[in-house]
């Protein structure tokens, strides 16, 4: 079974969804993420095929960036074709390039680090803390002072020679970084910050959004983000200068609208009239879908405080988390510690379930900037993500509660025979 939810892949309704077959059950099949589409969103499509504004220009563009920005509380924002688009627009405004080094966390989805490579820099993979799973600002103050030199244009990675440009914080499952810390760090180093907002829309920081506390940030509309337009993104600065090299870069660097005239090499970025209809009709239910996320996740966190060897997922006290995708821990007395013994148990239930990401210190695609970041790999092997739709019904939750405690209450020895073999080709 490929669930392709919790990465940069696209939805399937549930009812199209393959039964994943086994011994499963007659109830429909629980997904992991799939969008709640009950709003404006018909309508609003609708209105674009009958005044034939369909392309990369048109109002609901305007409109949902201009609704974006007041949301967040910024002067404006930029809308791009996906999350990682917007991510390689940032690294591109904030004068990242060729040859730089950009500290990036060791778990996330692996966008922001291949975004790093887009502008010919190379991502610096720095662990992330066991508590909230977010980049451990410790350990990039450890790797600032310990691993780099000091110099006039800022740091120099000893190691590789390269000059450390910027730093690239994920706000991970719904969870901000902490990022007072880290913004100390980057004003005493000369670093641009360039937030990953892209999981954790809704998410606040000492009351302040996640997305405005660094130098540019980017989000996310992909089909599994708090709200989708599809495919889609958002870039948002503080700096009016940013934002309009922004919107110039992906539009092809078009100089003149007439002659064609280029002065640099641009990109073909900007979001469509029909993706940002969606767009407005999804923003105007996103506190419903912050709700809807807290509520799924107090009912999970009840129901696991009472489940030995289960680690429900927190929220720091300084943080108002979304919770985008809900994500328990295992103790090593739980199968061992993995995680997939139980995702293929709940597999059988019909339960859609899946591990975090592979850790970037360790992706092949990422060879050359592997360092140890044992925590990624110890949070990669125990964490599972659980079924976390804004649309999930209780009695589903339900379900997927007792399946989880029926594998605890079997240690997890029941499926970890059959998981072991399968485990393999996935995650
Ligand atoms: C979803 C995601 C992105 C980018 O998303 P797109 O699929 O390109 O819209 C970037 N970073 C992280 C951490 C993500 O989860």
């Amino acid at each position: 079974m490929t669930t392709p939810a919790a990465t940069g892949g696209a939805n399937m309704p549930s009812e199209a969804r393959p039964s994943p077959g086994g011994d499963s059950t007659d109830a429909a099949p629980i997904p992991l993420s799939v969008p709640e589409l009950g709003g404006n969103e018909a309508e609003y499509l609708q209105e674009c095929v009958e005044t034939e504004w369909v392309s990369s220009a048109g109002p609901f563009v305007d409109r949902f960036e201009r609704e974006f920005a007041e949301r967040l509380g910024v002067d404006g924002a930029v809308a791009t074709v996906n999350g990682t688009a917007a991510l390689h627009l940032a690294l591109r405004v904030a004068g990242v390039g060729a040859d730089d080094e950009v500290i990036v966390p060791a778990l996330t989805f692996i966008a922001p680090a291949n975004a790093v490579r887009y502008v010919g820099a190379w991502p610096v993979f720095v662990d992330v803390e066991p508590e909230h799973f977010q980049l451990d600002v410790e350990a990039v103050r450890r790797f600032l002072e310990e691993a780099c030199r000091s110099t006039d244009e800022g740091p120099v990675h000893r190691e590789t020679g390269r000059h450390v440009a910027a730093v690239l914080p994920v706000h991970l499952l719904g969870h901000p970084v902490e990022m007072d810390g880290l913004l100390e760090l980057a004003e005493e180093h000369g670093l641009a910050v360039i937030e990953d907002a892209t999981q954790s829309l809704g998410a606040r920081h000492r009351g302040r959004p996640a997305g405005t506390l660094g130098d540019v940030a980017c989000f996310s509309f992909n089909g599994n983000k708090l709200i989708t337009t599809g495919g889609g993104g958002m870039l948002v600065a503080d700096r009016e200068e940013w934002r309009e090299r922004a919107r110039y870069l992906s539009t092809q660097a078009k100089d003149d609208p007439v002659e064609y005239v280029h002065r640099e090499i641009g990109h073909n970025y900007r979001l469509s009239n029909v993706h940002a209809a969606l767009g407005c009709a999804q923003l105007e239910r996103v506190d419903e879908h912050v709700a809807a996320k807290r509520r799924i996740a107090r009912r999970y966190g009840e129901a696991f405080r009472g489940v030995p060897g289960v680690r429900p997922m927190g929220e720091a006290p300084w943080a108002d988390s979304v919770f985008w995708l809900y994500t328990i821990l295992l103790d090593d007395d739980i199968a061992g510690g993995s995680s997939r013994p139980l995702m293929e148990h709940l597999r059988r239930r019909d339960v859609e379930s899946r591990p975090l990401w592979q850790p970037l210190n360790r992706s092949p695609a990422h060879e050359a900037s592997r360092r140890p970041c044992p925590v990624a790999e110890e949070l990669a092997r125990r964490a599972l993500s659980l079924p976390c739709s804004v649309g999930l019904e209780a009695d589903d939750q339900r379900r997927v509660i007792e399946a989880v405690e029926d594998f605890v209450a079997g240690r997890g020895t029941n499926g970890a025979a059959a998981a072991r073999g399968s485990a393999a080709g996935e995650g």
